[in-house]
């Protein structure tokens, strides 16, 4: 089959590949109905990130189930399923504490920028959904694999409750997912900070109520100014780099959280000033399998739309334009249809 193969750097090349084979017992082979390019997909692509070797890349997927392992219990040949890009049994003391992304068994998912992919730990990792979904709804459902799942939990790290006023750091699809999140959970303020007109006009439709263009010092001065001095309770990082987590903390209020979801490049934390300034963080890689049954519901029942964070579609064949779409910032998001 033909997937996507990183090379090095700027090299992503879709390309003949091995089909993938039940391995385990507890594998699970799925037809990916649609795949597509994650922001941190830009990291090791902009040579930012150690690879070893040529890597098979994607860890974003919904399909049909086309094939179980022996052990295989909860998920059968013909279910359409969405899956976490964390691997996880969803038994061990980590994921019934629900942090799934931290399961004993964990790995991260790759290789689904693909027709096919072989799902690890399939009966904790997959959630099948009652019946096949309607093709227009494909691409809210791949984002709940990842994007949306993240911005859920940076809005929950971020301890988002009815009546929140809410900071939104970074403008990517996660940031963008971290404001539909917060509206869902029912924030009265949202602000998002973004200098970009496309994506101002997604986070105003996903339920911002305000925009804050500036960055640094100037923007978290805005922010002071947007919420009578103090600063927010909930703020969502959804960048990693140093500027946005210092943004990040100082437009919280003292006693206010930080849900940090950018994986973090190059970022240090002074203790002495994180003791004094009297915030909460609580960051890594989201535990999407906690969220994805009620994620997976709001889009099944239209509640929500995702999907929109794609605004770029191509033919996986077409993936080197789809990174560079992203790189350049062209694009939000591209989906790949397989
Ligand atoms: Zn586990």
């Amino acid at each position: 089959m033909l997937a996507t193969v990183l090379h090095g750097k700027g090299d992503i090349r879709c390309e003949e590949v091995a089909e993938p084979k039940i391995e385990r017992p507890t594998d699970a082979i799925i037809k990916l109905s649609a795949s597509c390019v994650c922001g941190s997909d830009l990291w090791p692509y902009r040579g930012l990130q150690p690879t070893s070797g040529p890597a098979h890349m994607g860890h974003e997927y919904c399909g049909v189930v086309v094939e179980v392992g022996d052990a295989v219990k909860t998920v059968k040949p013909g279910q359409f399923v969405v899956g976490s890009f964390c691997i996880s049994d969803n038994t061990c003391p980590h994921c019934r504490f629900g942090f799934q992304s931290s399961c004993e068994q964990r790995e991260f998912m790759s290789g689904a920028q693909a027709p096919y992919a072989r799902i690890p730990l399939a009966d904790g990792t997959l959630v099948a959904t009652a019946e096949l979904p309607s093709d227009d709804l494909i691409p809210s459902l791949l984002a709940a694999s990842d994007v949306l799942g993240t911005g859920w939990y940076a809005a929950d790290a971020a301890g988002v409750q009815e009546g929140s006023t809410a900071v939104v750091v970074g403008d990517g699809a996660v940031g963008l997912m971290g404001v539909l999140s917060a509206k869902q959970m029912g924030a009265s303020r949202i602000i998002a900070m973004s200098r970009h007109k496309s994506r101002q006009d997604l986070a105003l439709e996903f339920g911002a109520t305000d925009i804050v263009s500036e960055r640094g010092d100037e923007g978290v001065a805005r922010i002071k100014e947007l919420t009578n001095g103090v600063g927010a309770e909930s703020v969502l990082e959804c960048v990693g780099t140093q500027e946005s987590m210092t943004q990040a903390m100082n437009c919280a209020r003292p006693g206010g959280k930080i849900g940090f979801v950018g994986v973090p490049h190059g970022v240090q934390i002074d203790g002495q000033n994180l003791f004094f300034q009297q915030k909460s963080l609580l960051g890594g890689p989201a535990p999407v399998r906690r969220y994805l049954p009620y994620l997976i519901d709001l889009v099944l029942d239209r509640k929500i739309d995702p999907g929109k964070v794609f605004d770029l579609e191509l033919p996986l064949s077409d993936v080197a334009e789809g990174y560079r779409a992203m790189d350049e910032r062209r694009a939000i998001k591209a989906l790949l249809r397989v």
